[in-house]
């Protein structure tokens, strides 16, 4: 539970610096990825915006789709760990979830050529294993302060309004640049994106953010 706890302050502390320097910093964070359509058309906004990002890749998707993560990685954003098969992993043996971590883990260090520090659990499902586990691998375990739930396909607004209102610095918001059905995502965000900024936020990488 350390590193989870240590997310936390460094967000709480965070928000202190800001206000000292007036300087805000938010965390943009796609799972489930890559995809195809989705994941370029987000890339193409984020660049055009000079905005980085956070993806917590699949690891089936990242093999199915190799060439996506490099184009990420060579737009400065971060890949995270999302285990290779999106399995639900308190449901998992300590084993399990090993391997579960150490075959997306190998794959993403391959396309990336270094290793993922940041792990997010599907459904953010964790336990004590889990998070054991993600130490051996030096992750930082993170999840999220704002959900946009657009994997469910909600109005573009309804995603707009939940990633922008209430803003503060250090939040970490959660969107999928995968969906098999019509994501509202893409929109959303080539309205959101440039309102954070003018709201005076500068989109970082999870990592950046933590640092
Ligand atoms: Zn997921």
């Amino acid at each position: 539970m350390k590193k989870l706890l240590v997310l936390f302050f460094v967000i709480a502390l965070a928000t202190t610096v800001a206000n000292a320097e007036g300087e805000k910093y938010i965390a943009l964070t796609f799972d489930d990825g890559p995809h195809i359509k989705y994941t370029l058309e987000i890339l193409d906004i984020l660049k055009e915006n000079n905005a980085t990002a956070t993806f917590f890749v699949i690891g089936e998707n990242a093999r199915d789709h190799p060439e996506l993560v490099k184009s990420l990685v060579d737009a400065g954003c971060e890949i995270g760990n999302h285990t290779w098969s999106h399995a639900f992993l308190d449901k998992l043996s300590e084993d399990d979830i090993r391997e579960e971590l150490d075959k997306a883990h190998t794959l993403i260090t391959e396309l990336v050529g270094k290793p993922p520090t940041v792990f997010r659990a599907p459904g953010g499902r964790i336990n004590d294993t889990v998070l054991k586990v993600a130490d051996e691998f030096g992750y930082t375990s993170v999840l999220w302060s704002k959900d946009t739930r657009d994997w469910s396909c909600p109005s573009v607004d309804y995603v707009i309004s939940t990633a922008t209102e209430n803003s503060k610095n250090g939040d970490i918001i959660l969107f999928h640049d995968y969906n098999a059905k019509n994501s509202p995502t893409p929109e959303a965000l080539r309205i959101l994106l440039p309102k954070l900024i003018r709201d005076g936020y500068t989109p970082v990488t999870v990592s950046e953010l933590l640092k």
